[in-house]
């Protein structure tokens, strides 16, 4: 059989950080297995779905580094790959379950399943439908319809026990009675994830569905839909969850969770991958490349145990990858931190070379960037504290006069200047480093200086001593 897996986000929001990982799992899998990985929207909720969600969705995939071969722009032999382009295919089997008595239409009020639920619960049951509608006569049927009630359709659970097989959890049981008649068609006429779901990866030939844990419950409807709807159905693998540090599922309340903030605030895709792909897995520390990951992938250890996201953890794998890639690739995703103008692109790259051991993000680059961009710099009022004390004035009037515009050897200046004034380390760097940068820390100072226009560093000078 061949390798057919689907990563099938609803474009309802930003790409969550869990839903990435269960992504990246997939492409993985696929890859490994020279299968197919197929991208599908499941943009049957109106109301909260939009086109705008899922070019974000498809954007960030891409930014991960994550390619698919069949998909909604795509296409591919069982498009459409976008749910609300697919309600004709729905329609057919909801007709199949209808004359099979399989299934039902339910005219029961919010406020009726509002009041069942609640009695269930005071009664100390799990909140089950009751199965009310299952047996109304026509005559009431029609009432309902006269009175405008706009049913939905529930499909009719059997009595069963519901057993299978999954990929990373083992042997799963779950008792049909337990979940009630559940709504396959929402009163809007669209179809209900469940009852979607199953057709869509029934019809698309997929053969492995990995997915959260939190969609086990929905497995057991679906078991029961690929029976009733004589449908094969494929293996199931479910991960353990994306967590916050509290060990709860990981959610807004922890901070960033979408992988748009992740990428606003620096990050580099290839970081962001690595790190989702291998969290939660335990075993080796060791930083491997996306060839490396799709030879060594094992779906087995995805079921390890808790991912608790740990963003130290990311940033020390971001500062990796920054000091690991080549500077070009760097430049094309720090891109969107910079200005659009730049011509130079070797120049830039080798600035990147020479700030990455200083940073931890991409936007760390953009902070460096004025230091190169611009001839003066703005002078914080620390900075200017600073420099206002005698030594650092003296340190600074020296370099100025020993400074000349002509091409010039740096650590010969500082040497001079440490000859002149008697002050070394510290006391000769910082003020000098402040002046001509802006900021405390930072590469090697005589490196960034090889950079500047002469012109540049004369009027920065100039304005600290102005300003002192
Ligand atoms: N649209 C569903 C979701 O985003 C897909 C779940 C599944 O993989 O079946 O949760």
């Amino acid at each position: 059989m061949s390798v057919r897996v689907r990563f099938a986000p609803s474009p309802t929001g930003k790409l969550h950080l869990g839903n990435a990982r269960t992504a990246i799992f997939n492409w993985l899998f696929a890859r490994q297995l020279k299968g197919k990985f197929v991208l599908r929207i499941e943009d049957t909720d109106k109301e909260r779905s939009s086109p705008e969600y899922e070019q974000q969705l498809k954007e960030n995939l891409k930014w991960l580094g994550l390619s698919w071969d069949e998909g909604p722009d795509e296409g591919g032999p069982f498009a459409p790959y976008r749910q609300s382009e697919r309600l004709e295919i729905y329609q057919h089997y909801l007709k199949k379950l209808l004359e099979q008595g399989r299934a039902y239409y339910c005219y029961c009020s919010q406020e009726e399943l509002e009041a069942e639920r609640k009695l269930c619960l005071a009664q100390g049951h799990p909140p089950r439908y009751s199965g009310k509608c299952r047996h109304l006569t026509e005559t009431k049927r029609r009432r309902y319809e006269a009175e405008g009630r706009r049913p939905t359709i529930r499909f009719i659970v059997p009595d069963e026990v519901v057993e299978f097989t999954d990929l990373l959890k083992g042997k799963m049981r779950f008792y049909a009675g337990d979940i009630g008649d559940f709504v396959i068609v929402r009163s809007n006429g669209l179809p209900a994830y469940n009852f979607a779901v199953v057709i869509d990866d029934a019809l698309m030939q997929i053969s492995h569905v990995i997915r959260g844990e939190d969609h086990l419950a929905n497995t057991a409807c679906q078991i029961l839909l690929y029976e009733a709807l004589g449908l094969a159905r494929p293996e199931f693998a479910h991960h353990p969850l994306l967590l916050g540090a509290d060990r709860s599922k990981l959610s807004k309340r922890h901070g960033a969770v979408s992988v748009e903030e992740y990428r606003r605030e620096g990050f580099l895709p290839e970081a962001l991958f690595y790190y989702l792909a291998t969290i939660g897995t335990g075993g080796k520390k060791e930083i491997l490349d996306k060839e490396a990951l799709i030879a060594q992938f094992d779906l087995s250890k995805m079921g390890r145990g808790n991912a608790v996201f740990d963003h130290k953890r990311l940033l020390w794998i971001n500062k990796h990858f920054l000091r690991a890639l080549p500077p070009e690739t760097i430049l094309d995703h720090v891109r969107p931190f910079l200005p659009a103008d730049i011509k130079d692109r070797n120049k830039v790259e080798e600035i990147i070379a020479l700030i990455r051991e200083n940073i931890e993000t991409l936007k760390g680059i953009k902070e460096f960037w004025p230091i190169f961009s611009q001839a003066e710099l703005e002078l914080t009022d620390e900075v200017i504290h600073i420099l206002k004390q005698d030594e650092a004035k003296t340190v600074l009037n020296v370099f100025y006069k020993e400074f000349d515009i002509t091409p010039q050897k740096y650590d010969e200046i500082f040497k001079k200047i440490q000859q002149k004034t008697g002050l070394k380390g510290r006391k000769l760097m910082l003020p000098l480093r402040l002046a001509l940068t802006g900021r405390r820390s930072g590469p090697e100072l005589h490196k960034i200086l090889s950079f500047l226009p002469s012109q540049w560093i004369k009027a920065r000078i100039e304005k600290a001593l102005r300003n002192t």
